[in-house]
């Protein structure tokens, strides 16, 4: 078991668990970890799930329930999560992630975006949160 802080304060414990397959998990402040990724890719979706520690502490928990609830919300949530863990990636990997996750997103959060809603959110919440512009953009 790891404690990481988000917001350098507030703490998040990572349990890594070596029967999970790719998938992490976040409840709360508790973040399950599969061991059998990549360093990068790891550190990736590790990026991810504490990203959804810090909606939980930013809405005094209540980021759980609208998570579960609204379509909305989650697909916001995810939104933010992906583009801050694809961050970590070098850019030209970066851009595949983007592509790859907006599928992703569509496919399995029940969020009711079409494909190119999630394209153009993830994109924008890339370039906001790395403060980063993407030359001609051509994989949309
Ligand atoms: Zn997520």
């Amino acid at each position: 078991m790891k404690i990481k802080f988000v917001y350098g304060i507030f703490p998040a414990l990572v349990l890594n668990i070596p029967w999970l397959k790719e998938w992490g998990f976040s409840l709360a402040f508790i973040v399950l970890m599969p061991t059998k990724l990549s360093e990068k890719e790891y550190d990736r979706l590790l990026k991810h799930e504490l990203t959804h520690v810090k909606q939980f502490y930013r809405t005094f928990g209540l980021s759980e329930i609208l998570y579960l609830v609204s379509r909305n919300y989650r697909w916001h949530a995810e939104i933010e999560a992906y583009a801050t863990g694809v961050s970590v990636l070098d850019e030209n990997i970066m851009l595949a992630q983007i592509k790859h996750k907006t599928k992703t997103i569509t496919e399995h959060y029940r969020t009711n975006k079409t494909l190119s809603q999630t394209r153009a959110a993830l994109l924008q919440e890339v370039i906001r949160t790395n403060n980063f512009k993407i030359q001609g953009a051509k994989y949309i």
